[in-house]
């Protein structure tokens, strides 16, 4: 037994994504079409379709506010950017001794 036959949703991630419909329409079509020779992920579509179910009736879909992705991304370099500002401090603080200590 391989590792893909012991967990057959690991072999095709594609799996989940198809049952969720996330996939856009060009792989949902590969997929769809590697489903008809793939008893792989044919089986873990049907082990996973109802779980795949279950998540759309768990809560109602939520349209995400239109500026979301440049917030998130704003919020991600300045984070980036105060991180790198923070240990160029840090190396510099370090290497330069303290008033009031003396150097040997
Ligand atoms: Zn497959």
């Amino acid at each position: 037994m391989t590792e893909r036959d012991a967990h057959p949703g690991l072999a095709h991630p594609e799996v989940a994504g198809w049952l969720l419909g996330s996939l856009d329409p060009d792989e949902a079509g590969r997929f769809r079409e590697h489903l008809d020779s793939c008893a792989g992920c044919l089986a873990a579509a049907a082990e996973l379709r109802p779980v795949a179910r279950a998540l759309g009736m768990t809560a109602p879909a939520v349209q995400p506010p239109s500026d979301l992705q440049a917030r998130t991304l704003a919020r991600v370099e300045l984070a980036a950017r105060t991180a790198t500002a923070r240990s160029i401090w840090l190396r510099w603080n370090v290497r330069t001794p303290s008033r009031g200590v003396k150097s040997p």
